[in-house]
């Protein structure tokens, strides 16, 4: 079965149609915007010009009614671009030709990024910049006005400074003649002539010349459909070309502005079995369609300059496929890349090197020889979306267990990546074992014959503090508890005994683990973990341990093969569980759930005191703070059965209780959900 997708709308041609239709005379309409952190930030700024731009919303129609090219009003607050880049750049511009004073900041990553490409040019146009803080950088205050004509030659091949030259010729009026040094996106030349102005764009040997020739007084309204970016399809398809989405994905509705695909012709050289299928209609001026992205065998390249500005943002996607490909990619040309949202080829090789792939950094690109082997490690991300989901699309592939640092930094251009990721990169053929499907179905299904008591699970993050809350709560009530992280430490433990290396484990399948005498025997309140005729005590929570056992945890076949041993132990009734999973797919139709979490730092200390260590010294409590948040990551990135909180849990946070603040928070839940009496049921033991 082939997994088809849609990606969220362009990001470029999502901050370009709020800011024409913001200048625009009369009501535009927009559909399929990207509503992520970069559009907000321009439709926010766009709000404190005057403009009424409604909130974005995901698949609905947006209708914003232009204040004029000149009409736009002084704000009374200063201008916060967050970590966007394009709403800064192209920002600059559109104030250039306003008669109004503003002040444009951003985030630390946007403040440390150069300016001065952009406030050169409208300078000599005749807007006035002061730096606020340090030279060519943001904060900077700007006083448009009355501006001149200007004819520039670009120094670098690039959409932002482009656009934003643009963007000032129609706010101010004049004509602009541009000579860009190779080919950036054009989507603002589409744009700009699809609302009246009189523009051409002509290649003249390796250089693009383009002429605003006249801008007129009123830009008529817009009324598009946002493609599908395709900088965020790349990352599907990338994770469909390693061969993590089963047999491979189709890709619906993604802009194939050729200004943009430049990562196409680079992938067939790498032999990747890509189709593109080009829509018949363009939409809003702008090409699209479907790539169906088969598995593929990939081989090294070579990509050089006047490559890189179709692909520009492809880099990262493209540095994580080089690590799976066979031979040595070489990037060249990129020195670009060292003032994005991070310096990306910085943070390429940084990251790609811990993963243990061999890199080299070169001034202006990258050398990366590619390997099968499997990759394990944390992913700093710099806070940068792109760096985050490309090896979020590495840690999503069998064998790999890769944890990224800043999960949420993909809503600058992607929200809603890990869903996709882990939906995507479910295993073909076992969609149902771990698959909490609809979460309002969760209780719907029946997987547990009726037990002679209640079940209570008790799920949540690494170190919350489950199992010995879990273990009094069953205490109090005479359940039994099952410790379901044991059972996945018991089988981690036999697999280190074993002497199979790590590398083999993803390989292994349900009879290779029959093969492991890994049993779990009901003794009296609580269940024992055997390995063969051992009962497995301290070995469960070796450092060892702790550092493979979420590795082994997302494994489908672990997890199938753990799945009937923790049902068989819920038919007995009177349980409280606690674990990962056990909410959404052990026993979705338990009595009562509580989902129990607590602020890493106190984990941290916590679990420090329980293993004896001095929760006081500050490097103890952050290293074991990093290595929980990797756990989390891990657990909650895979593929099947991610940690997370089952629609009807409810959630106790223990950061602030006592244990014993917590065990009646969860007593509470219980008593309310079970009703007292049978939340006193003895449990019927052997
Ligand atoms: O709870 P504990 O830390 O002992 O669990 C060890 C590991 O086992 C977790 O990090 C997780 O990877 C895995 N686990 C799981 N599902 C459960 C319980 C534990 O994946 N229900």
């Amino acid at each position: 079965m082939t997994t088809e997708l849609r990606v969220p709308g362009d990001k470029s041609i999502s901050h370009r149609a709020l800011l024409l239709a913001a200048l625009a005379a009369g009501e535009s309409r927009i559909r399929g915007i990207l509503t992520g952190e970069d559009p907000q930030a321009t439709a926010s700024i766009l709000r404190a010009l005057g403009v009424r731009v409604p909130p974005l919303v995901a698949d609905a129609e947006l209708r914003i009614t232009g204040v004029g090219v000149r009409g736009l009003r002084a704000p009374g607050r200063i201008l916060d671009c967050a970590n966007s880049g394009t709403t800064a750049r192209l920002m600059l511009g559109v104030l250039a030709g306003q008669e109004l004073e503003a002040t444009l900041t951003g985030d630390e990553s946007l403040r440390r990024r150069p300016m001065r490409r952009v406030t050169d040019p409208l300078s000599r146009m005749g807007a006035r910049f002061e730096p606020l803080a340090a030279p060519g950088r943001l904060p900077l205050r700007i006083a448009g006005g009355p501006l001149h004509a200007l004819d520039y030659r670009l120094p670098v091949a690039s959409a932002q400074l482009k656009s934003a030259l643009l963007l000032a010729g129609v706010t101010g009026g004049v004509p602009v003649r541009l000579l860009e040094p190779g080919f950036s996106r054009d989507h603002t030349e589409r744009m700009l002539a699809a609302v009246g102005c009189a523009l051409t764009s002509s290649p003249e040997r390796d250089a693009n010349r383009v002429r605003l020739t006249a801008a007129p007084a009123a830009l008529d309204p817009l009324d598009v459909v946002v493609p599908g970016d395709f900088s965020s399809a790349a990352f599907p398809l990338a994770l469909a070309l390693l061969g993590g989405a089963g047999e491979g994905i189709v890709l619906r509705g993604i802009g194939l502005n050729p200004t943009r695909t430049g990562l196409l012709p680079v992938l067939q050289r790498m032999n990747a079995r890509i189709e593109v299928e080009i829509g018949s209609a363009p939409e809003g001026g702008e090409p699209a369609g479907d790539l169906i992205v088969h598995a593929s065998d990939l081989t090294g390249t070579h990509v050089e300059r006047q490559e890189i500005p179709g692909l520009i943002d492809e880099v990262p996607v493209l540095a994580v496929l080089a690590a799976r490909a066979r031979g040595v990619t070489r990037i060249t040309g990129a020195e670009e890349l060292r003032v994005k949202e991070s310096d990306r080829l910085g943070a390429l090789a940084a990251n790609l090197s811990n993963l243990g792939v061999e890199v080299e950094e070169l001034p202006d690109g990258l050398v990366i020889e590619g390997a099968g082997r499997p990759l394990t490690g944390a992913v700093e991300a710099r806070g940068d979306h792109r760096i985050a989901m490309a090896f979020g699309v590495l840690g999503a592939l069998a064998g790999n267990a890769i944890t990224v640092d800043a999960p949420a930094a993909v809503g600058v251009s992607y929200p809603g990546f890990w869903e996709m990721l882990e939906r995507a990169s479910r295993p073909a053929g076992r969609p149902s074992v771990g698959d909490s499907g609809e979460d309002d179905l969760e209780s719907a299904r029946p997987v547990r014959e009726r037990g002679r008591g209640p079940v209570i699970v008790i799920d949540g993050p690494a170190g919350s503090g489950k199992s010995t809350t879990a273990r009094e709560v069953a205490r109090r009530l005479g359940f039994r508890h099952l410790d379901s992280g044991a059972l996945y430490r018991a089988l981690t433990c036999a697999l280190l005994e074993s002497g199979r290396p790590p590398e083999s484990w993803p390989a292994l399948t349900e009879s290779d683990l029959n093969a492991h005498p890994v049993r779990m025997v009901a003794a009296g309140s609580a269940f024992r973990m055997m390995l063969g005729a051992r009962a497995l005590t301290t070995e469960l929570r070796s450092p060892e341990v702790d550092a493979h056992v979420s590795a082994v945890a997302r494994l489908p076949a672990v997890r199938g093969w753990l799945l009937d041993r923790q049902r068989q132990a819920g038919k007995e009734g009177s349980l409280v569980g606690d674990g990962r999973d056990l909410g959404t797919v052990v026993f979705p139709d338990a009595e009562a759930k509580i989902f129990l979490v607590a602020d890493v730092t106190e984990r941290a200390r916590r679990r420090l005191r329980d293993k004896g260590r001095d929760p006081d010294s500050d490097g103890a409590v952050a290293a074991e703070a990093a290595r929980l948040r990797a756990r989390d990551r891990i657990d909650a990135t895979r593929g099947i059965a991610p940690l997370k909180k089952a629609a009807e849990a409810f959630e106790v946070d223990g950061t602030r209780l006592s244990f014993e603040e917590q065990v009646e928070a969860i007593l509470g839940v219980v008593r309310a959900r079970v009703g007292d009496r049978d939340a006193r049921v003895p449990t019927s033991r052997e």
